[in-house]
């Protein structure tokens, strides 16, 4: 814990862990959801969306990185226990049941629609007033924005070749 780091911070700290522990979650989970729909996805563009999928779980699991390291230097401690991460994420886990790509893609572009809201919000709420956390945030809404856009992109080629995408 960062005595100096701490104090700096202008906003109540105990909220700030609150927060910062539940967009630790979400990164855990989304790296999982990420992870395991690289495994189990069949479709069109099948070995180009395995590889993005994946490419996208190893940088969820550098954002979990991230925000590790700074509830440590806020003097919190990330949540312990993966029984937690369900409890305390905003963002529900979307488990891939449907194995279709257009089923998978919707539902990690929900997911990155709920990160970007995410870290607008600590963006918002840290702006001025806890500048390290702050420039965190943005790092990471920037990187979840190209993640959206990634995944929007590859919904959109796979409508174009008109198959099992009708589902949805
Ligand atoms: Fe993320
Ligand atoms: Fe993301
Ligand atoms: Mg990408």
């Amino acid at each position: 814990m960062g005595e100096m780091a701490r104090k700096i911070c202008k906003l109540d700290i105990n909220e700030l862990l609150k927060i910062l522990n539940e967009a630790f979650a979400e990164e855990w989970l989304a790296y999982y959801q990420y992870w395991i729909g690289a495994q189990v996805v069949q479709g069109p563009e099948r070995s180009a969306i395995q590889k993005e999928l994946m490419e996208h779980a190893n940088e969820e699991l550098e954002h979990a990185q991230k925000v590790a390291t700074r509830i440590i230097q806020l003097g919190g401690t990330p949540l312990l226990d993966p029984a937690e991460w369900t409890a305390k994420a905003k963002i529900k886990y979307a488990a891939p049941k449907d194995s279709c790509v257009h089923t998978i893609l919707n539902q990690n572009i929900a997911g990155e629609r709920g990160a970007i809201e995410r870290y607008q919000k600590i963006c918002e709420m840290t702006m001025g007033k806890d500048i390290a956390t702050f420039h965190m945030a943005r790092q990471i809404l920037t990187d979840e924005i190209e993640h959206e856009q990634d995944l929007e992109d590859f919904a959109a080629d796979i409508a174009l070749t008109g198959c099992a995408v009708k589902k949805k």
